[in-house]
């Protein structure tokens, strides 16, 4: 059958998966000459934030200081410009949010995003689902993709795994880890939504007058004035404590969580919800991931039934939109030549072969039940010090020709819960796009790059690895 199968196309990399760490990847790998294709299931780009509706970007900072740097900084540059980000906002406090957020509105990133691939000469393959990988003695030399021309190869030097599962790796036959180490669960899946014709006012006075009633709150400032359309009260908060345990008395809400986390968006109104909660399940197992969708559609109309009811400022609210599909927070861990551990995040280790840096707190959401961080079944540990991500992490043991990338590259569960933000996962993007561009130039393995020559061009493209550290 394979005989049959026709070649597309060929290129020095193909990045599958044009999530924020694809997409990153995809130019970086351009910008550093190599002919590069990107290779994604949906008719956009940006992965969980434009498809799941996930955001806003979490902190591309540690502290006050800023560590995500390079074209993902660029990113938000080009999304301020064209009137769709707030860039970064300060969070006070940080607990729960992390040091910094930025909001972006996801038509003008689908938008901008395209037009930052044009302008770098990436190839797009846009509708193109990754099934199956083209490997010959443990060497990765391709994609089987299926679309609307039926079945056909990819061809390229170099694949860089973007699909933040790991398709390519599990296809290739890697080794993968799932979850924690005592019961093998990862964090639990979440359908986000949104409600329009919210009262601001209202509801910023609920959460600022019942403390109590929640389990954390930060505002947001920006540093800078914004735009009139973007001047708005920023805020974020989990809690409705009392009204979530009353209405569960009730029956009258069926969410997998004991509080409601919710925040502003880009529009004054309009609010996000990260609270629907499916845990125990997997992304990766297809009759898992379709009943953690319908669950998730479930979860997500009587939370919004519960907000009308329960809560006056959401009286006249209505759901504006939801995810195209249920946000998947964690799935394959790839075993690589190295795996990043919680100590190593925690206590801010560095490597000589760093290729990216990460900074945010190890956040897990509650893989089993419906805790918060407070009542012990989430974590929440903040890093003394951004740490390194090391080369080794984003290649396979085993397998060549392969570039892991984003929040499927070799991490603990607990380094997981880290690095896994877009501002982390931008950054890693941003160091798998040049190694799988410098790989495929110089005819090596991506196991054999010269690190030295990987991490010149990632300072020469604004990458902030701070080499020069003592
Ligand atoms: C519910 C939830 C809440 C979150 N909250 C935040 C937050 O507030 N702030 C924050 O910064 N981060 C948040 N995150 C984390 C963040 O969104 C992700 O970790 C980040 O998107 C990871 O980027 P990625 O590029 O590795 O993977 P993804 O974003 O998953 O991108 C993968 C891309 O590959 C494509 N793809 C996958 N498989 C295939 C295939 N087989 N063939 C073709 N294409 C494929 C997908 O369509 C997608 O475009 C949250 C995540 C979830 C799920």
């Amino acid at each position: 059958m394979d005989m049959d199968i026709k070649v597309h196309s060929e290129s020095d990399v193909i990045v599958a998966g044009g999530g924020p760490s694809g997409l990153i990847a995809a130019l970086a790998s351009a910008r550093a000459g190599a002919r590069t294709l990107l290779v994604e299931q949906y008719g956009f780009l940006g992965g969980m934030a434009t498809a799941a509706s996930v955001g806003p970007f979490s902190p591309f900072h540690y502290d006050d200081q800023q560590i995500t740097m390079g074209i993902p900084q660029e990113l938000v540059e080009r999304l301020m410009a064209a009137g769709g980000s707030t860039g970064h906002l300060k969070c006070v406090p940080e607990y729960g949010s992390g040091s910094y957020m930025a909001y972006f509105d996801r038509e003008i990133y689908k938008k901008v995003a395209f037009d930052m691939m044009k302008e770098s000469g990436v190839n797009l393959l846009l509708h193109t689902f990754v099934a199956g990988a083209v490997v010959e003695d443990s060497k990765v030399k391709g994609l089987l993709v299926a679309n609307k021309a039926g079945l056909s190869k990819v061809l390229a030097k170099v694949i860089v795994d973007a699909t933040g599962d790991g398709d390519v790796a599990a296809r290739a036959g890697a080794e993968f880890k799932w979850g924690r180490e005592a019961d093998n669960l990862g964090q639990p899946m979440t359908m986000f939504f949104e409600m329009s014709n919210v009262d601001i006012d209202q509801l910023k006075k609920y959460i600022d007058e019942n403390p109590d009633d929640f389990e954390w709150m930060s505002d947001l400032h920006s540093r800078v004035p914004l735009p009139p359309h973007m001047n708005q009260r920023y805020f974020v908060a989990q809690g409705f404590r009392k009204a979530v345990a009353q209405a569960k008395a009730n029956g009258d809400l069926d969410i997998g969580r004991d509080t409601v986390l919710l925040q502003s968006t880009m529009y004054e109104g309009t609010i996000v919800f990260n609270s629907t909660r499916i845990g125990k399940l997997r992304g990766t197992d297809p009759d898992d991931f379709t009943k953690a969708e319908i669950a998730g559609r479930q979860q997500a109309m009587s939370l919004a039934e519960f907000m009308k009811k329960y809560v006056p400022a959401f009286n006249n609210a209505y759901v504006s939109s939801t995810g195209i599909q249920i946000g998947v927070r964690e799935s394959r861990h790839v075993v690589g030549e190295y795996i990043l551990s919680e100590e190593d995040a925690v206590e801010g280790h560095r490597f000589p072969d760093v290729v990216a840096r990460g900074f945010f707190p190890v956040d897990i959401h509650d893989p089993t039940g419906a805790k918060g961080y407070e009542a012990g079944g989430s974590t929440w540990i903040k890093p003394k010090a951004p740490y390194d991500i090391p080369l080794r992490c984003l290649i396979p043991k085993k397998i060549d020709g392969l570039v892991m990338t984003g929040r499927n590259i070799s991490a603990s569960h607990e380094a997981h819960g880290s690095m896994r933000v877009m501002g982390t996962a931008f950054a890693i993007g941003q160091g798998s796009g040049v190694v799988a561009a410098v790989a495929a130039l110089d005819g090596v393995e991506p196991r054999e790059v010269n690190v030295r020559k990987v991490q010149e061009v990632l300072v020469g493209q604004r990458a902030n690895l701070e080499l020069d550290r003592a």
